[in-house]
């Protein structure tokens, strides 16, 4: 089974306007030949338009970092899967464990995210992973057994086939500690496997799961080779060409 991988820039809160463009120009330049593998970069919504207007001529995605469930009205500061359509966003990221943390996320927000995303035709990139507590306590294959229950409760196969799952281990995000390429892919598997349960064989084996937690150009080709890893959701090192670039690469040759 060959699943073509994604590498996916998650920019979180960075960037004015003028820095999203420069990067988004840097990222396109780089990159204009690569057509063996998925690029996606997530801008703050601000700069979502003007990204677009600058790779929507080219194989980049945009994506959203968040979603608001509902289609508009009465909700101060959200945005809707129809409003990232409408500025140029082909996919979003949900349930990310900063929202999660920061932000109230939960398994039943995550799930009307999704299904509202899916409505308006945007490609859902679904996070996933434990707590450090939460692996040292033995519990890191429950805790993603239950994330993805809860996150595609109702959801029929041909909407689930849309989908792109990340495992972020929430230890390894942002922290310079990266899991061990095993580590990554046992993790991968056991959610191959709890797709499995839920949709079949053939969904397990064509559902594309990234990895995200401090990939670097120095890890991420080890990481990208392993057989239940599809590619990564990069958040620090997506914000310098310099790094994004060789991520991208490393996915190339890992595809090859
Ligand atoms: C992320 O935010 O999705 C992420 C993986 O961050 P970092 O690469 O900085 O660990």
């Amino acid at each position: 089974m060959t699943r073509r991988l994604m590498v996916a820039g998650n920019w979180k809160m960075n960037n004015t306007i003028e820095q999203s463009i420069k990067l988004a120009e840097a990222v396109k330049k780089e990159t204009r030949d690569i057509h063996k593998v998925d690029i996606v970069v997530a801008p703050v919504f601000t700069a979502i338009k003007p990204v677009f207007d600058i790779v929507g001529d080219s194989s980049i995605q945009v994506a959203g970092q968040d979603v608001f469930w509902e289609e508009s009205g009465a909700f101060t500061g959200e945005v809707s899967a129809q409003m990232l359509k409408d500025a140029g966003c082909k996919l979003v990221i949900i349930g990310h464990s900063e929202r999660r943390q920061f932000f109230g996320e939960t398994g039943a927000t995550v799930n009307k995210k999704i299904i509202a995303s899916l409505k308006a035709g945007l490609r859902p990139i679904v996070c996933v992973g434990e707590t450090l507590a939460q692996r040292e306590a033995g519990e890191a294959f429950s805790v993603l057994d239950r994330q993805i229950e809860e996150a595609f409760a109702g959801i029929a196969l041909h909407d689930f086939e849309k989908v792109i799952i990340a495992y972020e281990p929430v230890w390894a995000i942002g922290t310079g500690k990266t899991a061990s390429p095993s580590q990554a892919d046992e993790a991968h598997a056991q959610i191959r496997g709890k797709i499995e349960t839920l949709y079949g064989a053939n969904a397990a084996q064509t559902a594309r799961i990234l990895y995200g937690g401090s990939v670097k150009a120095s890890n991420a080709e080890e990481l990208f080779g392993m057989a239940n890893i599809d590619g990564g959701l990069i958040g620090g090192a997506s914000l310098k060409t310099s790094e994004f670039t060789p991520i991208i690469k490393a996915a190339v040759n890992a595809s090859a």
